[in-house]
């Protein structure tokens, strides 16, 4: 089934996908990110990462490669060689230091998504909750809770909030699904935000 958005409505066009510079241990984590890449590439989207050919990082991107999909990598100069830089790239762009890196790929980006990963994932993540709790921006930050990959993170912000720490507006920040079709189709529903980012403030 085609979904289509309403009309007179800014769609989304280009996702930055966070996740693991390693595959994870179960089957499930790269056949994830391989579906993930290759639906974002036949809906016509683009994919913004960053940059790496290790991990669901490079699964992702291959598979949107592969696609046929437009690819934009982002990666700090040095991490060039740690994270070995992905062939075929429709766009690499260097930054000097990690925080351009975060930041360009923010700007690139309408809308994000989170696949399992390591500490690197969390913080990108985190980050980019942490700016949408300032209102610095409206973007969409869909969160693939793969078999539970993520629950512990859940439950850590039901317990911030629970405990008087954060307020409750920020059980919304993040919309959880559980697969990679799923979210897919949620972009496709959700409008790009018309709020102007401040990206400045950074
Ligand atoms: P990981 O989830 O740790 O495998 O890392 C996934 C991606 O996040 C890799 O491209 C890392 O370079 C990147 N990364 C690692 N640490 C950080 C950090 N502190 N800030 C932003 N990105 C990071």
């Amino acid at each position: 089934m085609t979904i289509v958005p309403p009309p007179n409505q800014k769609t989304i066009q280009s996702v930055c996908v966070y996740c693991g510079s390693r595959n994870g241990n179960k089957p499930y984590f790269t056949d994830t990110a391989q579906h993930l890449g290759t639906m974002i590439a036949e809906d016509g989207l683009n994919l913004v990462y960053g940059a790496g050919s290790i991990g669901l990082m490079g699964i992702t991107a291959r598979a949107a490669i592969q696609a046929g999909g437009n690819v934009i990598g982002i990666i700090p100069e040095h991490l060039n060689d740690i994270e070995i830089t992905q062939e075929g790239l429709s766009e690499l762009h260097i930054t000097q230091n990690m925080h351009q890196r975060k930041k360009m790929m923010f700007d690139r980006s309408d809308a994000f998504i989170v696949l399992p990963g390591g500490l690197g994932t969390l913080d990108e993540t985190l980050e980019i909750m942490t700016w949408a709790q300032l209102s610095l921006h409206q973007k969409p930050v869909i969160l693939i809770n793969l078999n539970n990959y993520w629950s512990p993170l859940l439950e850590l912000i039901d317990h911030i909030i629970d405990d008087g720490f954060a307020s409750s507006d920020n059980r919304n920040i993040l919309q959880v699904v559980e697969s990679a079709e799923a979210a897919v189709k949620l972009l496709k529903v959700s409008p790009a935000s018309q709020a102007t980012s401040k990206s400045e403030l950074f």
